[in-house]
């Protein structure tokens, strides 16, 4: 029987599980947790308190994995987000994002509860083996140590280890993944990594519904100009399952938000858009505030290694860490998962998977490239001091400014932003000749608009 073991029961291993059982008679999950009955954070997955947005690409691939995946999270509760509409979003420009209509939905609710019914769903796969309570400590590798055959694990509860062989062998165990320390122990060379940190840190608490909201919008967010050397404070309100709010602030440069509750409240005071704290003010708090610090930005670049052994691939944030404020992470562990099937789906024999560690690698790269862009180039801005800019980094650094502020005024730009920021098109569309002329006339217009306030303005403050 062909086999597949997958290293990891969260989201990056949940939806391999999905796609690798249409391609292997077998499939075995193992993970180290023992998973909960309820919908609970668990212990593997420690920013399970903190919000998770799920992208319009991440639901659209669940819900065609699962089908029907959409109706069942609202029908248990989460909230039906129509992407671009019913945010009250505040750029970094201190403008209101204006609200559009997309007709593309995805749902808003707490990370436990989109595993939890994820969970569910995998757990009815036929040829599945969910294996619970169990840590994989290494990989098992042929004599010639040229491909890998199973994994050795440890029984959580009696310390018992045991072997597993398996054809594929998938490693979804997230950032704490040993790949690198499993890679050197057979003598391949790690692969190269590019790390990016701009220090960003989270306090997130839940709170209930005030029965006073008046319900205008289902996401509120909020981003403080960046100014060098002023603190970078920015926040957050999502509605979730039970009407409930998660509240998230963030602060990039080490100006990590505070967890104790009274100095939370008075972080909020200060965030400059008062509904905020008017909003905040009035509702009850279900939980302590839980902080999350390290939230950098890691890839390892496998892709760059002249070996690596055959019938073994990594996936997830084992593979590629984003700092999560551009809520990338489960969309592109969702977007694996449907790649590696695709390429397994293309080995007619299941036992034998030469050049695949090679192929997954290079296509990994080309996956992970729009998402690290918006990611890295976004966290750059918030590096103190800025890093040195070529001439054409300069030139793209401009017509993002353009862009930015075009969308707030032009429905076509917006789109067009929310659909890259969803990873649902691709980066280049900001470049489309339709895309560019609208951004340019904004520019022009509001140039214009700038030049004639500068020509009305007195040139010297009146007296006070
Ligand atoms: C603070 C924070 C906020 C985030 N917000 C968002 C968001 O808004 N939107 C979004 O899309 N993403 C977000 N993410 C990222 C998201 O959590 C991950 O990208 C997503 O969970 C996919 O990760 P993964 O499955 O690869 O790994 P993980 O979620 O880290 O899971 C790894 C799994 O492997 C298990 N495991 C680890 N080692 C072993 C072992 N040796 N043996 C057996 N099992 C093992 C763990 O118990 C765990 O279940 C956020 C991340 C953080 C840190």
């Amino acid at each position: 029987m062909t086999h597949a073991i997958i290293i990891g029961g969260s989201v990056a291993g949940l939806t391999a599980a999905r796609t690798l059982s249409e391609h292997f008679e077998r499939v075995t999950l193992i993970e180290r947790d023992a998973f909960p009955e309820d919908i609970a954070p668990r212990p593997g997955v420690p920013q399970s308190r903190q919000p998770h947005v799920l992208l319009l690409r991440g639901m659209n691939i669940l819900n065609g994995l699962f089908p029907g995946f959409l109706d069942e999270l609202i029908a248990a509760g989460a909230v039906k987000v129509e992407v671009g509409y019913r945010a009250d979003f505040i750029g970094r420009d201190g403008r209101r994002l204006p609200s559009i209509r997309t007709g593309l939905y995805t749902a808003s609710c707490t990370r436990p509860f989109l595993e939890w019914h994820l969970r569910q769903r995998v757990k009815q796969i036929p040829n599945l083996t969910i294996l619970e309570k169990h840590v994989v400590t290494g990989v098992i590798a042929s004599q010639d140590k040229a491909r890998i055959t199973g994994v050795r694990a440890e029984a959580k509860q009696t310390h018992e280890t045991v072997e597993f062989t398996a054809d594929l062998v998938v490693d979804a165990s997230g950032r704490s993944s040993d790949v690198v320390e499993w890679l050197k122990a057979l003598v391949y060379p790690a692969p190269p990594e590019t790390y990016m940190t701009a220090h960003w840190g989270y306090a997130a608490r839940l709170y209930q519904l005030p029965e006073t909201f008046n319900r205008a919008w289902d996401t509120f967010g909020l981003q403080n100009p960046k100014v060098p050397g002023v603190p970078f404070h920015g926040g957050g309100i999502f509605t979730v399952e039970g009407n409930r709010w998660i509240v998230i602030l963030s602060g990039s440069g080490k100006n990590y938000p505070p967890t104790d509750p009274e100095a939370y409240d008075a972080f909020i005071k200060k965030i400059p858009a008062p509904d905020f704290w008017e909003n905040v003010k009035e509702a009850q708090p279900l939980s302590p505030v839980y902080g999350y610090r390290n939230l950098d930005n890691r890839r390892r670049h496998f892709e760059k290694l002249d070996r690596l052994p055959e019938h073994f691939v990594v996936v997830g944030d084992a593979a590629c860490g984003f700092n999560p404020i551009y809520g990338q992470g489960m969309t592109v562990a969702a977007m694996e998962a449907e790649a590696l099937a695709n390429l397994v789906g293309g080995y007619a024999d299941k036992r034998q998977f030469n050049g695949l560690a090679k192929q997954w690698a290079s296509t990994q790269a080309k996956l992970l490239d729009q998402p690290w862009s918006i990611t890295l180039g976004a966290d750059a801005t918030h590096v103190e001091p800025a890093p040195p800019q070529n001439f054409g980094e300069r030139l793209a650094g401009r017509y993002l400014k353009a862009f930015n502020s075009a969308m707030q005024e032009d429905a076509v730009v917006l789109r067009t932003f929310l659909m890259i920021l969803h990873l649902v098109a691709p980066l280049s569309d900001m470049l489309k000749p339709g895309i560019v002329l609208r951004v340019l006339r904004h520019a022009w217009k509001y140039r214009r608009k700038a030049s004639a306030y500068r020509d009305a303005a007195p040139e010297t403050a009146p007296a006070q």
